[in-house]
């Protein structure tokens, strides 16, 4: 019993002794550890559109302890004035958000040209970055800039500035490289995302000058170009006329789709991160099978004069679009050509105005894809003879487009068959340029809508929203089955109800604004269907966004497509 006493009494020493030992070897290397670098640092990231978004969450997650971020829309310059505020430590800050505050910096760091390699970041052997003056930190220029390779372009820079907290160059260095890294992951992920998940939204200008208003799925109301491009839509689809206006300068409707309609969309598209495709019509007003009306200007015109009419619109309309930063990412030379293209119905005719009009598109863009764009792949034969002729008569073009409305057009069996076999007879891309479903028989513009209840139509899904979610799903798994498959375009998904209460009210916004299909004022250039039915929308019930502007599930389905990350 007394030695097992004595053995207790030391025991509580021991414990002592090594509780004791046990704080102060603790305390001793915190004190070797505790450098400034082991400091908490806070990212404030700037959220521009969705790859700032997606930049913010991949760092939120990845981002080593130690660096927590905060994100902040819009930017502004009394951030930088209120930088404690924020309580961040450094800002990353995308460098076309910042531009217009340039002036307000001084003095802005010289970039590249003055760059010696020693101030570059690299990640295994390629530079990622550049590391700008610290000591400016106190003047407000940026301390990094982050400009990001790919496949040796330099894309789109961000720039890293200190908080009022300043840090060693070694946090900051640390931080940038974490993030440029980050950044080229992202781009290599998006450059393999390379399927085209589009949406038609020529009428969105005059939508909104009529008064409708777009939300996001939380309920807020937000650019629509952006609520497209979170959902997976990388482009965005445009018609282009000619000049669709009379005289008196009164728009014809149908979103009065002139090349500044165009111009303003394509560039709300671009900055969200998407790419146009330009739809040219080659007509004052609709184009499509039944119709292909010779612009006004061009009336009288001989084909050869006509080819050279149309090779120079096309070519100034996309300079003057690549003048205004817009991102082409395709143009079609004719909408919806069956064998008729701008009043032209032989053969000879309408290739020569196709290679006029795809030589302009390869001068001015050449990154861009050339399509052809036609409809009815269920009428026999006709595909075939069109590739056939494309061919033989040397069209210069990259894709073979078709619409494929599920009503009229018929099974996606048969068009995978058609478009695998001029893919792989003749080397071309493939896609789906139009596609709709309705998702209600109900009407909410007082204008008829083409599928109603009463419709003798195929009806291969209900009329409901998931019914249109399945009719979208299966176009695009259609198209990435077929080889040279490249993507699916949605027609005309942001077109709704302007939203009055009566016919009246909405009839002088259609007028006014050219938010319905037609005007009375089309009447003098297309007599016989605008003459006579003029008016609102016949497709509100196909849209992506319900009659109050709130997205329909169906657009979660570009998404969905893509699958999640690998
Ligand atoms: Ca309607």
């Amino acid at each position: 019993m007394r030695i097992l006493k004595n053995i207790w009494s030391r025991l509580h020493l021991y414990l002592l002794w090594a509780l004791l030992s046990f704080f102060l070897w603790g305390w001793i290397f915190t004190m070797i550890t505790d450098t400034s670098a082991a400091k908490k640092v806070t990212l404030f990231i700037s959220a521009y559109d969705v790859q700032d978004t997606e930049l913010a969450a991949v760092l939120e997650e990845e981002l080593p302890e130690g660096i927590k971020m905060v994100q902040v829309h819009p930017f502004s310059y009394a951030m930088f004035e209120e930088r404690t505020i924020l309580n961040a430590d450094l800002f990353l800050v995308r460098e076309s958000e910042i531009a217009g505050y340039r002036d307000s910096f001084a003095p802005w760091p010289e970039l590249a040209e003055t760059a010696s390699a020693a101030d570059c970041y690299l990640i295994d052997g390629q530079p990622c970055g550049l590391r700008l003056t610290h000591a400016a930190a106190g003047t407000g220029a940026a301390d990094s800039c982050i400009t990001y390779w790919v496949e040796g372009e330099p894309r789109e820079d961000y720039y890293l500035f200190l908080g009022v907290e300043s840090l060693h160059a070694g946090a900051v260095d640390n931080a940038a490289k974490e993030v440029a890294e980050h950044l080229r992951r992202m781009e290599e992920r998006a450059v393999t995302t390379d399927f085209i998940y589009g949406v038609d939204a020529s009428s969105v200008i005059a939508e909104e000058a009529s008064g409708v208003r777009y939300y996001n799925f939380d309920g807020v109301e937000q650019d629509v170009f952006q609520t497209l491009a979170q959902n997976g839509v990388t482009h965005i689809r445009v018609r282009v006329w000619n000049d669709p206006y009379d005289a008196e300068g009164h728009g014809y409707g149908g979103g009065n789709s002139d090349l500044a309609k165009a111009i303003e969309i394509g560039q709300r598209a671009t900055r969200c991160g998407m790419k146009l495709i330009v739809d040219f019509h080659y007509s004052d007003f609709w184009a499509d099978p039944s119709k292909q009306m010779v612009p006004k200007a061009w009336e009288g015109l001989s084909p050869e004069e006509k080819a050279d009419a149309l090779y120079q619109f096309t070519r100034d309309s996309l300079q003057s679009l690549r003048d205004a930063g817009v991102e082409i990412g395709m143009v079609q030379v004719g909408n919806e050509t069956n064998q008729f293209l701008c009043g032209e119905r032989t053969w000879d005719a309408i290739t020569r105005l196709m290679r006029a009009g795809s030589s302009a598109v390869r001068e001015v863009c050449p990154e861009a894809l050339v399509a052809m764009h036609f409809a009815n792949p269920e009428k026999e034969g006709t595909y075939a003879e069109y590739a056939r002729m494309l061919d033989e008569h040397q069209v210069d073009y990259d894709v073979f487009a078709s619409s494929y409305y599920p009503f009229w057009h018929g099974s996606l069996d048969n068009l995978a068959s058609l478009l695998t076999d001029i893919s792989t007879t003749y080397g071309k891309q493939v896609m789906v340029m139009e596609t709709s479903y309705a998702y209600t028989v109900q009407d909410s513009d007082f204008f008829g809508n083409t599928i109603s209840s009463g419709s003798k139509v195929d009806r291969p899904y209900p009329y409901s929203v998931v019914g249109q979610s399945d009719a979208l799903r299966n176009v695009i798994s259609t198209v990435r089955d077929i080889p040279g498959g490249i993507g699916v375009c949605y027609w005309e998904g942001t077109w709704i109800t302007v939203g009055g209460s009566s016919w009246a009210e909405n009839s002088r916004l259609w007028e006014t604004c050219g938010s319905g299909w037609a005007s009375s004022y089309a009447a003098e250039y297309d007599p016989n269907d605008a003459g006579k039915y003029y008016g609102g929308n016949a497709v509100d019930n196909q849209a992506l966004f319900d009659p109050t502007g709130h997205p329909l599930d169906t657009l979660r389905v570009f998404s969905e497509a893509e699958g999640p990350e690998p």
